[in-house]
């Protein structure tokens, strides 16, 4: 179920215009807008999940598939190496509550922090 002010339902909904790299009619793949690396892209759920303990099985499925579908993406994007990142929570960074899964490649990453 879309959720009225969020902008990933937008961007999926394609009521936001976006340049999709992926669409398997389950989750969808777009660049980041304020890329942290060569290739930053974000693997998006078209359901809105809202967190990655979401309760329902229909958002703990729809997070697993991003996991899924996101080794290909990347390969896709011309990747060997890359990190996969999910910000759950303010603390974390996460700005959007869609749940998301960060792709980022392209160059030598640097040790987390
Ligand atoms: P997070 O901080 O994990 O919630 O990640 C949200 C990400 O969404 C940030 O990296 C933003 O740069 C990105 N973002 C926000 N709006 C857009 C947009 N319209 N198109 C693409 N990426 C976006």
């Amino acid at each position: 179920m879309a959720e009225l002010d969020c902008i990933f339902c937008k961007i999926g909904g394609g009521e936001i215009p976006s340049e999709r790299v992926f669409d398997d009619g389950v989750a969808f793949a777009i660049r980041d807008i304020a890329p942290k690396a060569p290739v930053h892209l974000l693997v998006i759920p078209f359901a809105h999940v809202e967190a990655l303990e979401s309760t329902t099985d229909g958002g703990q499925l729809a997070s697993a598939h991003c996991l899924e579908v996101a080794p290909g993406i990347a390969t896709s994007a011309g990747l060997e190496s890359y990190r996969l990142v999910v910000n759950q929570g303010a603390d974390a960074g996460q700005e959007v509550s869609h749940f998301h899964l960060h792709i980022l490649g392209g160059r030598r990453l640097g040790a987390m922090g």
